[in-house]
This record gives C-alpha cells, sequence and structure tokens, in this order.
C-alpha cells in the first residue's frame, strides 16, 4: 500500500466548512478566517513555522509517504548562493527526498521576462501586459485562475 500526501485545494475547502458546521467556531482552527475557511493544502506543517522546524518535521515524515508529498519552500527573497547552501543540507541534513522552492512570478509578455514577486507592471519595460503566477497547490498556475479565495488572500499579504 502506498500512503500519500496530494494537494486538494477544494477538499480543504469543503472539510474546514463542514468541521466549522457540525462543531462551531470555538472548537475548530482553520486558515483564512471566518470568510474564507480552509485547512492547509500542500504543507505538512504551517507556512508559518520556522523553516528549521519546518525542514526537520517534514523530513521525518516523508519516508511516511511513499506515495508521494513535496514539501515546499519559501524562497523569501534569498540569493542563489544561499539557495544552494539549502539544496545541500535539504538532502544530507534534512533527509528531504522531494522539495521544490516557491515563488510567486510575474511574466511580462512584453519584453518575454519573468520577475520574482506579484508585479502590477513590468520593471524592465514597464508594461502592464503582465501575468502573475503563484503555486496553488504543487502546480504554478495563473493567479487569475485561484477560487480559493483565502489562500489568494494569504498570498496577497505575503
Ligand atoms: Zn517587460
Amino acid at each position: 500500500m502506498n500512503l500519500s500526501h496530494l494537494a486538494e485545494d477544494e477538499a480543504s475547502q469543503r472539510l474546514a466548512l463542514m468541521d466549522v458546521e457540525k462543531y462551531g467556531w470555538s472548537k475548530v482552527v482553520v486558515q483564512g478566517g471566518r470568510e474564507d475557511p480552509y485547512y492547509s493544502y500542500v504543507p505538512l506543517v504551517s507556512p508559518t513555522s520556522d523553516l528549521k522546524v519546518k525542514l526537520e518535521v517534514e523530513g521525518r515524515l516523508q519516508p511516511l509517504f511513499n506515495g508521494g508529498h513535496i514539501t515546499l519552500i519559501p524562497v523569501n527573497g534569498r540569493s542563489g548562493r544561499a539557495l544552494l547552501r539549502q539544496t545541500r543540507s535539504l538532502s544530507s541534513e534534512f533527509k528531504l527526498r522531494f522539495f521544490a522552492y516557491d515563488q510567486p512570478l510575474t511574466y511580462c509578455s512584453s519584453c518575454g521576462k519573468t520577475f520574482p514577486g506579484l508585479k502590477a507592471k513590468c520593471p524592465r519595460c514597464g508594461s502592464i501586459k503582465v501575468e502573475a503566477y503563484a503555486r496553488q497547490s504543487a502546480r504554478y498556475l495563473p493567479v487569475k485562475w485561484w477560487s480559493h479565495q483565502g489562500k489568494l488572500k494569504a498570498l496577497k499579504e505575503g
């Protein structure tokens, strides 16, 4: 039997709403607040946790998910060198087998360049023909496609 930890945004919202309905707000802990409640989607550890704690916990849990699991690691403006050091330690120190760096991106169709972060216009050519991408679950999708309002709000705040 293969145990997997898969991302499912719709189930995350639906289960949170069902639990709130059944048990009430005082007993249910969700992300997204009362307007857009949801449970975690990809992360096993809360995105607000310390990164080292997150990597230690996920490194211990990943071997249990022989059917699949991905650890998303926020870039948070770190340099290429810092990410290289991080990448080396992910397998040696934390025993992570499957991971990806996570960062919202903006693509400019006028100059064909991609930039980190969510931009309203191109930082290079000033065009407003830009498209924002971010991971909804494990996949990068255009932000305009997102239907998950709680996660969209968290993305824009973060
Ligand atoms: Zn441009």
